[in-house]
């Protein structure tokens, strides 16, 4: 429909918002070809403990290698894959392959794999998480599943049910992004939250911003008095995850130990650090 003015209609409007409609339509269609084709890829980014500095586990993040539009970020196609409703068999696709990749780290080393809210809300994540543990075989305490508030808006009993049964699996929860929802200490107490994921935007600016410092210490103080563990995100310097050790924040993830890997790379620098754990050398510098 074009929108008119007193110049006349304004063609160049309805042509951009053609544009993008079409835009969205053909990425709807090259997202579900991939799901078709199995066009994705997951990338592993390792998470250290800030106490001992062993690894002690890493997040899936998926990739998607399209032939045209190259790197696509999942900030763009998950939502996308979210409203088509694609997301379901796109996050059961994301169970399966990260249960079987985490078979070639070390034991010690967890899985945590990101759950659209939607995945809680309308699916059955319940049915996935089983069969990728099962068609796995992955002792079910490895893996832990990432969900941001947003997934506990809601039927709260309904809810409660999906995280018994889930909890019954054997498997436990992070709550990631902690600081940029609603943040209800409400949902601490209520749901079985085992650790909390510090948001990035409370990392970045620290130790300046006094607000940021102030935000992460008491974090780090209710989640102790809570028996919750706590995990900072995006650490890019030295000075952060020292500020973060000193703070008493449990672990870390981020450049400044490592970008996100795919599976060969990632099983070579776990069986590394292990190995050197084993024969008893300090964990230095060059591995982070
Ligand atoms: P997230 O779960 O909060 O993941 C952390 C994001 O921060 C990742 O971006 C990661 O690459 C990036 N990152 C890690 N360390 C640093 C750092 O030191 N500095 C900076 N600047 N960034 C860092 P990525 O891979 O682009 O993923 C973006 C978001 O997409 C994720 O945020 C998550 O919400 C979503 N996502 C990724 N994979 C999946 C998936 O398999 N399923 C679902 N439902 N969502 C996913
Ligand atoms: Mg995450
Ligand atoms: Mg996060
Ligand atoms: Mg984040």
């Amino acid at each position: 429909q074009a929108k008119r003015t007193a110049a006349g209609p304004v063609v160049e409007f309805d042509l951009s918002m053609d544009t993008a409609r079409l835009e969205r339509l053909a990425l709807e269609r090259d997202l579900a070809q991939a799901l078709e084709i199995g066009a994705f890829e997951l990338a592993y980014q390792p998470q250290a403990s800030l106490q001992d500095d062993a690894w002690t586990g890493a997040e899936a993040l998926i990739r998607w290698r399209h032939p045209e539009r190259g790197f696509v970020s999942p900030a763009d196609f998950i939502p996308v894959a979210e409203e088509t409703g694609m997301i379901h068999k796109l996050g059961a696709w994301v169970l399966h392959q990260a249960c079987q990749d985490a078979l070639h780290w070390p034991e010690a080393i967890k899985i945590a794999v990101n759950v659209s809210p939607l995945q809680f809300l309308s699916g059955d994540i319940v049915g996935a998480v089983h069969s990728a543990l099962a068609s796995s075989g992955l002792d079910p305490q490895r893996l832990e599943l990432e969900i941001t508030e947003s997934a506990f808006v809601g039927e709260n009993h309904r809810l409660s049910g999906i995280f018994d049964e889930l909890l019954a699996l054997g498997v436990s929860f992070a709550l990631d992004d902690f600081g940029t929802g609603y943040s209800s200490l409400g949902y601490l107490h209520r749901f079985p939250i085992a650790k909390i994921k510090i948001d990035r935007s409370f990392v970045t600016d620290i130790p300046e911003s006094r607000h940021s410092m102030a935000v992460l210490r008491s974090v780090v103080v209710l989640a102790r008095g809570l028996g919750i563990r706590t995990i900072a995100e995006g650490v890019e310097t030295a000075s952060q995850a020292a500020v973060l050790r000193e703070i008493g924040c449990g672990e870390v993830q981020g450049y400044l130990y490592s970008k996100p890997l795919d599976i060969v790379r990632s099983t070579e620098l776990f069986e590394k650090g292990s190995r050197m754990r084993r024969i008893g050398y300090e964990k230095t510098g060059d591995l982070l």
